[in-house]
């Protein structure tokens, strides 16, 4: 059975904190035409780590096999990625500052899971997780789940939401459902279902609904019976997007 709770992004208190810490880390992130009028163009940047550089990785440990799993999910991004992965496991969830992402697990939550969005995590307080999986290692959805979250993890947003999506939502019935379902509320919904406004400071690759940062649609929620099903691997698409933020 598919992971019944949607994925949560965990979007940064601080705003001007979050441009910081992007530009810092990697001034690619910078948008592509600041703005004359503001000294800083905030909501505009990407939030791709330095390429090149090694990414400490915290694993809370529950076992050698859950850790492996997460670790296997994780190896599915190394190969388009010019990012060194540097796992340290811990045997206490007190100790999770010490990596750049702190993934905790959170089984009977039952759902995907949540993430901060690349170097977002850097704000993130100290012991605290910057990613979670909802799914029991043990489902057949765990490896899916790693891959999605850490591609949050590696700066990528949700592609349902990308500008050209078109997807027909039924907007009211999907609100009424995500509340009935998940207690979500409208705000939640719009920031995590609903398209983004294209911004002209950002460049845009093709909308890609075979991307594993696609959530999948069920026709309850569209006009004309429009889907999308799960999408559990890396699309060619992603591959490329990989590739082009981490360059070798
Ligand atoms: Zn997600």
């Amino acid at each position: 059975m598919t992971p019944t709770r949607p994925c949560i992004i965990e979007h940064p208190a601080d705003i001007l904190a979050s441009y910081d810490a992007a530009i810092t880390e990697n001034p690619a992130n910078a948008p592509l035409t600041p703005s004359n009028r503001k000294k800083r163009s905030v909501g505009t940047h990407t939030k791709y780590w330095k390429p090149g550089r090694t990414l400490k990785i915290a694993i809370a440990d529950f076992g050698d096999e859950l850790v492996q799993a997460v670790k296997d999910g994780i190896n599915t991004w190394q190969p388009h990625v010019n990012l060194h992965f540097h796992f340290i496991e811990l045997p206490d969830n007190d100790e999770l500052y010490e990596g750049d992402i702190r993934i905790n697990l959170s089984p009977l939550s039952d759902g995907t899971g949540s993430s901060h969005i690349g170097t977002d995590a850097l704000n993130a307080r100290p012991h605290h997780t910057t990613m979670t999986l909802g799914t029991d290692h043990t489902s057949s959805y765990f490896k899916y789940t790693v891959i999605h979250e850490f591609g949050h993890a590696l700066g990528l947003m949700h592609e349902h939401q990308h500008p050209d999506a078109n997807i027909p939502w039924n907007k009211e019935k999907t609100y009424t459902l995500y509340k009935l379902k998940f207690g979500w509320s409208k705000a939640l919904v719009d920031a995590n279902l609903f398209p983004v406004d294209r911004q002209s400071q950002q460049s845009y690759t093709p909308y890609d609904r075979h991307s594993v940062m696609h959530y999948p649609v069920s026709s309850d929620y569209t006009l004309g019976g429009w889907e999308q099903t799960l999408n559990t691997r890396l699309s060619a698409a992603d591959i490329a997007f990989a590739q082009k933020i981490y360059p070798k």
